[in-house]
């Protein structure tokens, strides 16, 4: 006979806070029902600290399933687990059956019981040594190691049933997300801004993206990049809307009005401005961007400081602190690296000055700025937004 499975997902920060909690529990169930709809039917609800996620029929593709738990935020362990009576021989039965495939390749073991319902006859150390036995003799070579094993075995003793596994693996971490309102990336097709959105997502924020374009200077096929990594960051973000806007006519009016070396600055003015703009009307409470102090011109602290001014909004900028081998290893945790290592064009490249301001002094930026219409340039822009809508699968909602 098949032994049940189900998969079960440990809560992780989440459990901690208090009035909120079931905001939290809710976003994380509904995130995992609307991650589980490729899967198959599946029951998902919450219970003692735990989401269930339960096949409802042989249809149900476990691993399918078991792999999307892992890059849902708020979640820091996973585990597929044998589902059995709460009695002990019913209990030994699946250890039989179940663990020794579990267990092909270890050499220790460990046997951890938790008993949450306190009326099971037998207490945690009497579980574990019991089923320690078991172990023993169905698994040929392994021995137990209490304090360094291979795997680790979990007995868990919970309301409904029993449930046993082998090991655990890490989640997502982070917080639910949507849980904590709306950031607007800006996003660009390099390695940094994807991270920085993935990053700003485990902490529960709901991610829309805004891309700027300087057709033709920069091509179609740049454009395709950008939208190919927001698919890729969809993995762990589920949907993203990307609003793309054309900067050309302001990059042509700056290289054409302003002095060659404020070119990079004042660019930048203008996309946080038009990103400011954006955030308002959908909504979003945050800017986000992947700049890394120090990392090339525009990201002295005398540039962001002139770029924070111009904006009333927070910005975020969780890369800020990181080198750049530290973002590569979030990019490829987060699937986005091989996209943003191919060599397009992107707006920031196009007229690049040769000797870029590191220190911009705020009044000779905006010296400079007042050579061109700003407000006028600004409306213009905007009017050039387009959206495109990202999703992980045709079914996530
Ligand atoms: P990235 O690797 O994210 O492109 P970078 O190191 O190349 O960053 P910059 O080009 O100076 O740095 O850009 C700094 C930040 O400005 C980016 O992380 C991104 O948030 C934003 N940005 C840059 N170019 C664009 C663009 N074309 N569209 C949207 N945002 C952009
Ligand atoms: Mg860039």
């Amino acid at each position: 006979m098949d032994i049940p499975e189900v998969i079960l997902c440990k809560f992780g920060e989440v459990v901690l806070k208090g009035a909120n909690r079931q905001n939290f529990e809710s976003a994380l169930v509904k995130e995992l029902r609307r991650r589980a709809s490729p899967y198959g039917a599946f029951k998902i609800y919450f219970k003692q600290s735990t989401v269930y996620v339960e096949p409802q029929d042989e249809l149900c593709d476990m691993d399918g399933m078991y792999e999307a738990a892992k890059k849902v935020f708020g979640i820091v362990g996973v585990n597929r687990a044998a589902v059995c009576k709460k009695d002990m021989e019913d209990i030994k039965r699946v250890v039989r059956d179940y663990l020794p495939q579990k267990l092909l390749g270890a050499r220790t073991f460990k046997v951890d019981a938790k008993r949450s319902d306190k009326k099971f006859p037998l207490k945690s150390p009497e579980i574990s040594s019991e089923i320690g036995g078991v172990i023993l003799s169905s698994v040929r070579g392994i021995k137990v190691d209490v304090h360094n094993p291979d795997v680790t075995v979990t007995v868990e003793i919970r309301d409904d049933n029993a449930y046993i596994r082998a090991g655990q693996e890490k989640g997502a971490g982070g917080l639910p997300i949507r849980s904590a309102g709306r950031g607007l990336l800006l996003l660009s097709g390099g390695i940094d801004s994807p991270v920085a959105g993935c990053m700003m997502a485990k902490r529960g924020l709901e991610i829309e993206a805004l891309h700027f374009e300087s057709f033709p200077y920069t091509s179609e096929r740049a454009r395709e990049k950008v939208m190919t990594l927001a698919e890729e960051m969809c993995e762990f973000l589920g949907r993203i809307h990307v609003h793309v806007i054309s900067l050309t006519h302001i990059q042509e009016e700056l290289r054409d009005k302003c002095e060659e070396d404020y070119f990079t600055i004042l660019l930048r003015i203008f996309m946080m401005r038009l990103a400011e703009r954006c955030a308002g009307e959908y909504k979003c409470y945050a800017l986000i961007t992947g700049e890394s102090l120090g990392q090339v011109a525009s990201q002295t602290l005398a540039a962001i400081r002139v770029t924070d001014s111009v904006v009333d909004m927070p910005v975020f900028r969780p890369c800020i602190g990181l080198d750049k081998d530290e973002i590569i290893k979030e990019a490829r945790h987060y699937g986005t690296f091989d996209t943003a290592i191919l060599p397009y064009e992107d707006c920031c490249t196009v007229f690049t000055p040769r000797h870029p301001k590191t220190q911009p002094k705020l009044e000779e930026v905006m010296r400079e700025l007042s050579k061109v219409d700003a407000e006028q340039l600004i409306d213009e822009a905007y009017a050039t937004m387009t959206t495109e809508t990202k999703l992980v699968y045709p079914e996530y909602r």
